[in-house]
């Protein structure tokens, strides 16, 4: 059996977390293995409607109120005994912030190796994953040992695809054995960040400016593009590290990973470190002075232009499409 530890708002799998499924769904059929899923908290069960059209069979739900806050060490000790007493062959998480720590809090529990930002897994003996280094700038051919294989999947690998047909997921909750010292590493208060706006890792637009905006104002030519597209803005680290935009903006091996539809890179040179957080873009567009800026060369499309005369130009045309008027751009 494959096991997939989800990871839900509210019972919602997050979008990392259906891309886990999609790739675990097609591990299970060559491995002629069933799927099931692991959802911690109260209201994990929920999760299961969606669950049934990614080949889950059966859905485990670690129903402890405590467990409703992210508590690490707790979750990854539902996990482990789970795994323990359901013994799968493969245990596969998310490589976001959480699934990368609850794995590894797993992986120590369990006295079990894991491979991290897996792209390609080639079950069998010996047991072979590819996997990101360095941002993902470097593929890593691994064998992979341990009676339990451990592993997480890089952000964006593949698309979440739901399965043709749907099946019928079992919920089976279950209360783990917690101690209080499970229990030392919780969130206290959540915060919020700019309610109300898209999130960088969903948007399917995104305006990203660096040093070239020229200051934290400059900044306001690419909300303004990125209101009317209905898209988020980014920035490079160049940026956060001159107080410009907050680190919650920054895209790249340090900051966000994002894929939208399209990626709009302004005064940004294009560094390894930056481009490994858009690379799963499917179109970017770059806005540089410097037609030899690296970004130039990576990018689908360029402009070569100071990137606020060219974004005035830009969002005054977008404004006159959205009202309806006509283009009044060169023929
Ligand atoms: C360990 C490590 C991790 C890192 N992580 C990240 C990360 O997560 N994300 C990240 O972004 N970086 C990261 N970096 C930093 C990265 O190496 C680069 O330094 C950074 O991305 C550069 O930012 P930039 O492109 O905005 O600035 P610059 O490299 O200074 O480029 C500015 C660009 O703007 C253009 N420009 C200037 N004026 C204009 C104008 N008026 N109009 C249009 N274009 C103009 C220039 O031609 C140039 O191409 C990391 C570095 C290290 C060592």
């Amino acid at each position: 059996m494959i096991l997939a530890f989800v990871e839900h708002v509210q019972g919602a799998p997050t979008m990392l977390s259906l891309e886990v499924l999609t790739f675990a769904r097609r591990l299970a059929q060559e491995m002629a293995a069933p799927l099931e899923a692991v959802v911690i908290g109260p209201t994990g069960g929920s999760a299961a409607g969606t669950l049934s059209s990614y080949g889950v069979s059966t859905l485990h739900v670690a129903d402890d109120p405590r467990l409703a806050e992210y508590a690490p060490a707790a979750w990854a000790q539902s996990i482990a005994e789970l795994a323990a007493h359901a013994q799968p062959v493969l245990v596969i998480g998310t490589a976001s912030d959480r699934g990368a720590e609850v794995m590894a809090h797993l992986a120590a529990r369990m006295a079990l190796p894991l491979a991290a930002n897996c792209t390609e897994v080639k079950p069998g003996d010996p047991f072979s994953v590819t996997r990101q280094r360095w941002g993902g700038s470097l593929l890593e051919e691994a064998r992979l040992s341990g009676s339990i294989k451990l592993l997480t999947l890089a952000p964006h690998t593949l698309a979440a695809e739901a399965s043709p047909t749907r099946t019928e997921v079992a919920t089976q909750p279950w209360a783990p054995a917690l101690a209080d010292k499970d229990f030392r590493v919780r969130i206290i208060p959540q915060v919020e960040a700019d309610t109300g706006k898209i999130s960088l890792a969903q948007a399917r637009v995104v305006v990203g400016g660096g040093r070239g905006v020229g200051s934290a104002e400059g900044f306001a030519s690419l909300e303004e593009l990125a209101g009317l597209l209905g898209g988020a803005v980014g920035c490079s680290r160049a940026v956060t590290s001159l107080g410009w935009r907050p680190h919650a903006d920054q895209v790249g091996q340090t900051g966000t990973r994002i894929a939208p539809d399209l990626y709009i890179a302004c005064g940004i040179s294009g560094a390894i470190q930056h481009m490994v957080g858009c690379r799963a873009a499917k179109h970017i567009l770059a806005i540089n002075t410097d037609s030899a800026a690296p970004i130039v060369a990576q990018a689908d499309y360029a402009v070569v232009g100071d990137v606020q005369k060219v974004l005035a130009a830009v969002n005054a045309e977008v404004r006159r499409v959205k009202a309806g008027e006509p283009s009044q751009s060169p023929a």
